[in-house]
């Protein structure tokens, strides 16, 4: 095992990696920017390092200083957590000169996954199905009518190298793909500094489904399940839950042991989550992530496997703790992720938390860093926790996400439990019915 782990992130993410590492009797090694100064990860690791101003690109994104950070308290492992440098593929590389382990895949499997493009095509290679489209990158009108009128409209025009759910544009007919090409290849310069973007089908009224997978790095690698991501906010996840309401046991072995061989086809080494759009029954891959996701907890919390540990184990040559048959799902779980935002504008509400009370009592979770008089600071992501919450079956999860979120007190700031909570009595959520769009329209509604 590692001798001492250095993690590059903050927030929740930071304490629940170093959590991982202190079951495991790993030493910690928290960085922070001057603005984090007093963070709950700084505060529980055993060292902590300030590596800059509270600008990401000059702290949590410092490569310089992260490798400095390193040699000073001798780290010889970084966990990246999500964002940041997680999917960096050039870090990587850099961390394998310095002999510093990175906790994740390997430097080129990131960057296969991270061109969306030759992801698409590594996926259909390892048979994956994918969603129709053009097989490269369009650059020309002519082309892209040709493609478009092949699949049918209405088509998405995406980033090769996008994230975050941006630079997507959809085109509903011939007459609109021109200017949607060109708006697409501008705005994916601006924001990636890659102006490559492709075509596919745009599904209608999908679901987003994706597997959880961990490989060994040694042709092994196993499916955990999906979860279903579908209620999103401008193409960001806001709740999730596993397993999927729309799937039954064929259909979730069907998928797992196609993402399971895949992984194994790749050589894959850690965790990853290959994410589908799903349709009349049918998967449609659409991106795979090479790092530990946001939602990994519901997944945790049904298969009792804890995916950090997991990850320290694969990286530091220990292997995994278990294999496919051991992984066994039981219940139901969903995860609501709190963002100190205001619940109908959603604008960010960063400031000082007067009152903090957490929920707790039986499978009940809550990943986060905040306490009471903790001061958001203005400069990052606006996600302050989330609550996790696991029961017997979806009805009972449902009820206790409700007992849950009522007990949930956060003052001084705004956040967006109240959504939740209006969430949660909803007859479509309850059903189980709703798709990638239900939660945008929902909020039109509310906001007439
Ligand atoms: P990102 O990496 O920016 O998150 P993804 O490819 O994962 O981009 O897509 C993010 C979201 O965009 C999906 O969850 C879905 O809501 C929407 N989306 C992407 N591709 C399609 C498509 N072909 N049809 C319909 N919606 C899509």
């Amino acid at each position: 095992m590692f001798k001492k782990v250095l993690i590059a992130n903050r927030g929740e993410i930071a304490l629940r990696i170093l959590r991982a590492c202190k079951e495991l009797g790993i030493p910690t090694v928290a960085v922070h920017s001057t603005a984090d100064e007093s963070a709950m990860h700084v505060r529980l690791a055993d060292e902590s390092v300030c590596i800059g101003p509270p600008a990401s690109k000059d702290s949590y994104l410092n490569i310089h200083e992260i490798l400095a950070a390193c040699e000073i308290t001798g780290a010889d492992a970084i966990h990246p957590g999500y964002g940041f440098l997680s999917e960096n593929a050039k870090f990587a590389d850099i961390l394998k000169e310095h002999d510093i382990t990175f906790i994740g895949p390997s430097a080129d499997h990131i960057r296969v996954m991270g061109d969306k493009i030759e992801a698409k095509n590594t996926a259909k290679r390892l048979g994956i199905p994918v969603v129709p489209g053009s097989d490269g990158a369009i650059t020309e009108d002519t082309e892209a009518k040709r493609v478009a009128a092949e699949i049918g409209y209405p088509v998405i025009i995406k980033a090769a190298s996008g994230g975050g759910g941006r630079g997507m544009k959809v085109a509903l007919n011939e007459a609109s793909i021109s200017e949607a090409l060109h708006t697409a290849r501008s705005e994916a310069g601006a924001a990636f500094g890659d102006d490559a973007v492709y075509i596919e089908k745009y599904l209608s009224t999908p679901r987003h489904i994706e597997v959880q997978v961990m490989g060994d790095g040694k042709g092994g690698g196993i499916h955990l399940g999906e979860r279903d991501c579908s209620l999103q906010r401008r193409h960001q996840k806001v709740l999730e839950e596993a397993t999927s309401p729309a799937l039954d046991e064929a259909g979730r072995q069907k998928i797992g042991d196609i993402c399971a061989k895949a992984i194994q086809g790749l050589g894959y080494s850690g965790a990853g989550t290959i994410e589908f759009l799903w349709e009349n029954g049918e998967f449609y891959f659409i991106e795979m992530n090479t790092r530990l996701q946001v939602e990994h907890p519901i997944t945790e919390m049904i298969t009792r496997i804890d995916l950090v540990t997991e990850q320290l184990r694969v990286a530091s040559g220990a292997g995994m703790s278990v294999k496919q048959e051991d992984v066994i799902i039981t219940g139901h779980a969903i995860e609501c992720r709190i963002n100190a935002e205001h619940p109908k504008t959603f604008v960010p509400s960063p400031g000082t938390i007067s009152y903090y009370h957490p929920p707790g009592g039986l499978g009940v979770r809550v990943d986060s860093g905040v306490y009471q008089g903790y001061k958001i600071p203005p400069y990052y992501d606006s996600l302050i926790g989330k609550l996790i919450v696991h029961a017997r079956t979806r009805e009972e999860c449902l009820a206790r996400l409700r007992r849950a979120l009522d007990e949930f007190v956060v003052d001084g700031i705004e956040t967006t439990l109240p959504l939740f909570r209006d969430l949660v009595t909803n007859p479509d959520i309850i059903a189980g019915t709703y798709d990638i769009h239900w939660l945008e329209k929902y909020l039109a509604s509310k906001a007439d």
